[in-house]
């Protein structure tokens, strides 16, 4: 109850205007559109539809602010960093509350969010006043060369709605740190958790017009002016690899730097030297964390046959006690998923899967109560043809497939056009490093079922997408390489 209070009155102190060079203001049209709880699909607030118009007046605030932002001196950078850090810190709970309200994810897990969102600036604080250059003699020792960083200038931040911080402190900490201007497009969704950010960022005193946010319903339209504006730098996107192809190719007319997180389809391989009880504790955060919704999520289990019967029954019984419900409910493992949409799109994989042969062992429908929930599902005998071994689930469903041997397992998890994570568990050491090598995936979790840490290079290879976030890389996305020859 105490907690029910406190939300509708955090819902409504929250921010609900555009954020456009240092002040919030209506969207240029008027309009507005509605937020809802995936709890109970009830409309929780209401914020202001940018229109074109404002998203153009968002980018001139970041052009016009361009110059001086990337003439700070990087410790000042670096200082706005880390107070943008430590308010977050202060104001987890009510961030927290709010990612919950629109997303539906545990509090706890929203709580968690925010700690690791609020790494990424306090990271790139730390690497502002680090990024490296180098002066050295040409090989015929007649000149000098020396090669610096240049902020690369106005960028577009385009973020999805599963982590509706983390995702956009990914992208703002490594932009502002290396001297650059940002104009952010949250995702529809999930804009109150945005703008709430905003005001950190606000009362941070970071200077007006370097960081300026746009919610709006309808992106493709909105966004498309500044695609084509010759004052932007800079596309990031992280979203689905659909819309990501379609905003690369829209790119290529100005030819713009462009950095994209998409997609994954995760494969997680148990072999018969693992320790099971470790494998099945790891398969549950890689499977359930975030309510299934993450890009890193394990979609498919490879378990070695010898060892399958074993597996599955450890797993079994870890997702027949998961705790379903709202995200403020107490102990919940598994809130809701984020529309009815994706859980229309669930259900489709699992009765396609069904429809194919495969069993579900636990769970396999969605649920009969308000909002988008499904059950935590296990599927097997699932047939190589099924659409879910093949695209991104994005909720709690795992379907468990037997192998045989290390080249068949290998074969079988590079048999996808995503390459984000790939998990594997093993105590042989020389397998481990083997398998690492032969995945081919932009990370791997050994013996773990978590890869995510804002201190390693996150991305993917083939169509999860191009460049790297976090890490020393992430810092390189944001500026240019310029080399000065020296007389
Ligand atoms: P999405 O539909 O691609 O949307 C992502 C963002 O793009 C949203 O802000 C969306 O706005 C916007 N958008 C949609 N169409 C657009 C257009 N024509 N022009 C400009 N912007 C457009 O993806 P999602 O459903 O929000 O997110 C789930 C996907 O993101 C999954 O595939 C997941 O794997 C991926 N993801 C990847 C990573 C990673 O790091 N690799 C991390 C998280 C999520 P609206 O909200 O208004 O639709």
């Amino acid at each position: 109850m105490t907690e029910s209070v406190n939300v509708d009155a955090i819902v409504a102190s929250a921010p609900r205007d555009l954020y456009i060079d240092g002040s919030w203001c209506s969207a240029s049209d008027g309009g507005h559109f509605a937020v809802c709880d995936p709890a109970t699909g009830g409309v929780v607030s209401e914020v202001a539809d940018a229109t074109p118009e404002d998203a153009r007046r968002a980018l001139e605030a970041a052009s016009y602010s361009s110059e001086s932002w990337a003439g700070t001196a990087p410790r000042e950078r670096a200082e706005l960093l880390r107070r943008s850090f430590e308010m977050m810190q202060e104001r987890a709970r009510e961030l927290a509350i709010l990612t919950t309200c629109e997303m539906g994810k545990p509090l706890g897990e929203s709580l968690g969010e925010v700690a690791y969102a609020s790494e990424f600036l306090r990271w790139f604080s730390e690497e502002a006043c680090r990024l490296d250059g180098r002066f050295t003699t040409a090989p015929d020792g007649r000149t000098r060369m020396l090669v610096m960083r240049r902020p690369v200038g106005p960028c577009l931040l385009i973020t999805p709605w599963n982590f509706p911080l983390a995702m956009i402190t990914r992208k703002i900490g490594p932009a502002v740190a290396a001297g650059c201007t940002v104009v952010v497009k949250p995702a529809e969704e999930t804009p109150l958790t945005a703008l709430a950010l905003m005001r950190v960022f606000e009362d941070a005193g970071m200077p007006r017009g370097v960081i300026n946010m746009v919610p709006t319903s309808s992106p493709g339209a909105t966004i498309a002016p500044l695609l084509s504006d010759a004052r932007l730098r800079k596309l990031s996107f992280t979203g689905s690899t659909a819309v990501g192809a379609q905003l690369l190719r829209e790119s290529a007319n100005r030819i713009l730097r462009v950095s994209l997180e998409l997609g994954g389809n995760a494969p997680f391989i148990v072999f018969d030297d693992a320790d099971l009880d470790e494998a099945a504790d790891g398969a549950m955060l890689a499977k359930m964390r975030n309510n299934g919704e993450a890009c890193t999520a394990a979609n498919r289990f490879y378990v070695h046959r010898k060892i399958y019967s074993q597996f599955l029954e450890l797993l079994n019984t870890r997702m027949r006690t998961v705790r379903v419900g709202g995200g403020f409910e107490e102990g919940v493992q598994l809130g809701p998923l984020v529309n009815d949409e994706t859980r229309q799109k669930v259900s489709g994989l699992v009765e396609d899967a069904v429809a194919r042969g495969a069993t579900c062992t636990t769970g396999g429908i969605a649920i009969d109560r308000p909002g988008y929930f499904f059950e935590p599902t296990v599927l097997v005998d699932v047939p190589i043809g099924a659409r879910l071994l093949h695209e991104e689930i994005f909720g709690p469903v795992a379907a468990i497939l037997p192998f045989d041997d290390d080249d068949e397992v290998i074969h079988r998890s590079n048999e996808s056009d995503a390459g984000l994570a790939a998990y594997v568990y093993t105590s042989n050491l020389t397998r481990a490093l083997y398998v690492s090598e032969q995945l081919e995936a932009g990370m791997v979790g050994l013996n773990t079922g978590l890869v995510s840490n804002p201190a390693a290079p996150f991305g993917g290879v083939k169509m999860s997408g191009l460049g790297r976030e976090g890490g020393h890389e992430g810092i390189y996305e944001y500026v240019d390489t310029r080399y000065v020859a020296v007389a």
